[in-house]
Formats: structure tokens, C-alpha cells, sequence
């Protein structure tokens, strides 16, 4: 899936998270909180492909994400080498390797949700890393007046953006109680990601680090296997996969895209008449 594939998808499970969270705990979020958490899960949801040199995550701050890009690169290449078993496919297992996998997103999250705890500087730059390709990617798939008039579909309008929001998020003293909710917003935003991946043909690996049979030493059985631990799987039958950048390929991701972005404005509309009502 690309990008905007990804923004949309994430912003969807973001604004729906946010708005149950508000539910369950009677935290009144309101349409600020809805938006903040569909912009999190958007950016969330572009966090894997920073193990593919540029993609959007990867250039949205500039040298700063780059180097993040290179450390999970690297993770992910020396991960792959020291546990793949005979039967994994050849090459260095980067790009929908580790970083794809849920016990990444898992550990992400929790490192931030921890993080938060030590200082909320952590939260802000996670807040402003995560914020600035998801606010780009979403403007990338939305309306062409957000473009026109905002410009936020340019990397530095973006970023500049997710400063803005990070910060007024900290005056208004809220960055105490984000951590949790930061982190979690990255995890469910990462595996949204990997759900998108494993719609096409490529598929992603959800069961690292358990080794199991390779896929093509299960289709004959009695067949003795070496092991794979880096098996790709699937959410879609095979006939309903489709291949990323075919032109088929376009048209499903741009139906998915615009799905998301009705439904997103559709939960944000509750939220927008009470702050209306409020203020009027
Ligand atoms: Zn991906
Ligand atoms: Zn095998």
C-alpha cells in the first residue's frame, strides 16, 4: 500500500480510538482530541516504510527522520542476518522486515509510553515526529483547496504544523497525561500499516519470532522443513490481492482513501457541533 493509503487508513483507526477512548473514560476530548488522534494514527500508520529510503516518513524531517530511517534500516538488517533459518527468502530482509512486524510496533509504543514517564520531551518529539508525515500525507490525499490554501502537503509547511499542535498541546498541559496515549496511537497506527501491506501481494511477517513451516514446504505435505521465521502472511484471499502501483492497484487504494477521509469527517461532526454550540 502507498502513503496515502496508509495516512487514510490510520487516520480512520485514530479517530475512532480517540472517540472511544473520550466514551470509556468520560475524558471529554472533544473535536480537538478526535483530530489529534486521527492525525497520530495517520503519522503512526507511515512509521514502518522509514525502513525504505525515501518514503514519506522517511524525508518528512528532513536529516532527523532520515537517521532514524538508517538506525531502523540497520535494526532491521542485523535482526534479519542473525536469526533468519534455511528456509527464509534470500537478501537482507529490510525494507517489510523488522520494523513491519507487530512486535516492533508493540515495542515502539511501550518505549514511548516509558519514555513519557522520564520526561515529556518525549512525548513531544515522538508527538512532532509521528504528526509531521501524517499531516503531509493526509493533505497529499484530501480535498485540493487544503493544498492550495495550506500548503501542508509540502514536508516543511507540515512539520512547521506538527510543531504548532505539539506545542500548544504542551501549554495547554496536557503532554503529562499524552505518553500513554502517544504510545499507544504508535503501535495501533504500525499494525493498521501492516494490515495494509498485507492486502497486496507482497504481505507482511506477523508471526517473528516464532519459526514455523516456510509457505512452500506446508503446500506438500510430509515435506521435511528447515524453518522460517520470516513467513509472510495475508489479509486477503489470494484473487483480492492486489499489487502496489498497478494501476488496479491505484484505484482500490483511492476508494480506501476516501472512505476513510467521509468517515473521519463523520466523527468529527458530533464533536464540531458541541464546540460550535459551546461557543455560540
Ligand atoms: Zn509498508
Ligand atoms: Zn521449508
Amino acid at each position: 500500500m502507498e502513503a496515502g493509503g496508509h495516512a487514510c487508513t490510520g487516520a480512520l483507526a485514530g479517530a475512532v480510538s480517540s472517540s472511544t477512548v473520550g466514551a470509556l473514560t468520560g475524558a471529554d476530548l472533544g473535536v480537538a482530541g478526535t483530530a489529534v488522534g486521527a492525525l497520530l494514527g495517520a503519522g503512526a500508520a507511515l512509521l514502518p516504510d522509514l525502513d525504505a529510503d525515501g518514503a514519506t516518513a522517511y524525508r518528512s524531517g528532513g536529516r532527523v527522520t532520515a537517521l532514524v530511517g538508517e538506525c531502523f534500516q540497520f535494526l532491521a538488517r542485523t535482526t534479519y542476518g542473525k536469526t533468519r533459518l534455511p528456509h527464509d527468502p534470500r537478501g537482507d530482509g529490510e525494507h517489510r522486515g523488522l520494523v513491519h512486524t507487530p512486535i516492533f510496533a508493540a515495542s515502539l509504543g511501550l518505549l514511548v509510553g516509558l519514555g513519557a514517564l522520564l520526561t515529556p520531551w518525549v512525548t513531544g518529539i515522538a508527538m512532532i515526529m509521528v504528526l509531521a508525515p501524517g499531516i503531509s500525507a493526509l493533505s497529499r490525499s484530501g480535498p485540493r483547496w487544503v493544498r492550495r490554501r495550506l500548503c501542508t502537503d509540502q514536508d516543511p509547511v507540515a512539520l512547521l504544523a506538527a510543531g504548532a499542535i505539539t506545542w500548544s498541546l504542551a501549554v495547554a498541559g496536557a503532554m503529562a497525561e499524552l505518553g500513554w496515549f502517544a504510545g499507544l496511537s504508535i503501535t495501533m497506527g504500525m499494525v493498521v500499516h501492516s494490515v495494509g501491506d498485507s492486502a497486496t501481494r507482497s504481505g507482511i511477517c506477523w508471526t517473528f519470532p516464532i519459526r514455523r513451516r516456510c509457505a512452500k514446504c506446508s503446500r506438500k505435505s510430509g515435506a521435511r522443513c528447515s524453518g522460517a521465521r520470516w513467513r509472510r502472511g495475508h489479509v486477503l484471499p489470494k484473487s483480492m490481492r492486489w499489487s502496489v502501483g498497478s494501476r488496479g492497484g491505484k484505484r482500490i487504494e483511492r476508494t480506501i482513501e476516501l472512505i476513510c477521509l467521509i468517515l473521519v469527517a463523520v466523527l468529527l461532526i458530533p464533536d464540531a457541533a458541541e464546540l460550535a454550540r459551546t461557543l455560540g
